[in-house]
């Protein structure tokens, strides 16, 4: 776990803490859809507290703390942060969790994880927008992130299995990931249908291997491009 390098001059403290609250009030709204009125309160105080702003193109800053998904360039966004709050909690993480992410984007939603378990592996298929995430990640301290280009869909052989995955771009389930996740862990992913409509969904892996799965809130994310 590490902290985040809080800065008490920090113009935009303001403006995060309003964004809490948004995703605070979005919560209770979807409470019949996500099955409770409140998010774990360690992940709303780590939401509390990463900067945003530093994640995101210089022209999109004045935005960082609308709760809404934002451009990051290369045709890929930065999820809007009620959904990373929302894909967190669902994670259930705790301090000694390892954690795979696929689609580093911005690495905000690494970020965020960064603080709340041990280690954080994060894939990028695009090599620039991996190379800033990195830098970005290292600059505000979060070394226990490591992040590398290549394909999620082979996950990350070297470094598995996983207490909990997250994926970040919707498709259908890669079955590696599924072999790279340890019994009784988790994985938080948007599945897309063939009407391409996409569901955030749970899937846990019990002791014996099994696969449960469940669907919490349509979404939209960009697509889970396989590359091979
Ligand atoms: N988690 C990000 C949001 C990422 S948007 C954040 O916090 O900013 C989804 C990302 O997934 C995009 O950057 C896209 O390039 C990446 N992606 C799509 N398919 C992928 C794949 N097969 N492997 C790795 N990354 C992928």
């Amino acid at each position: 776990m590490v902290r985040p390098i809080v800065n008490n001059e920090d113009p935009y403290a303001e403006f995060r803490q309003q964004m809490v609250d948004t995703i605070n009030q979005e919560v209770i709204e979807t409470a019949s859809f996500i099955g409770k009125t409140a998010l774990d309160e360690r992940v709303m105080q780590t939401i509390g507290m990463v900067p945003r702003h530093e994640f995101v193109p210089g022209a999109m800053k004045p935005l960082a703390y609308n709760d809404c998904a934002l451009s990051i360039g290369q045709d890929q966004t930065i999820s809007q942060p009620y959904i990373v709050a929302l894909m967190t909690d669902l994670l259930a993480p705790t301090a000694d969790h390892r954690v795979l992410e696929v689609g580093t984007g911005s690495g905000y939603q690494a970020a965020v994880l960064a603080c709340l378990v041990k280690e954080v592996f994060s894939i990028e298929r695009i090599p620039e927008l991996a190379t800033m995430a990195s830098e970005t990640l290292q600059r505000l301290g979060y070394h226990n992130v490591k992040v590398r280009t290549g394909n999620g869909y082979e996950g990350w052989p070297e470094r598995a299995p996983f207490d909990s995955i997250v994926v970040t771009a919707g498709g259908q389930i890669p079955e590696k990931l599924i072999e790279q996740l340890k019994p009784g862990g988790r994985m938080v992913i948007p599945i897309a249908d063939h009407y391409s409509s996409q569901y955030l969904t749970v899937l846990e892996k019990d002791l014996q291997g099994q696969i449960q799965k469940r669907k919490i809130l349509a979404v939209r994310f960009v697509p889970l491009v396989n590359d091979d």
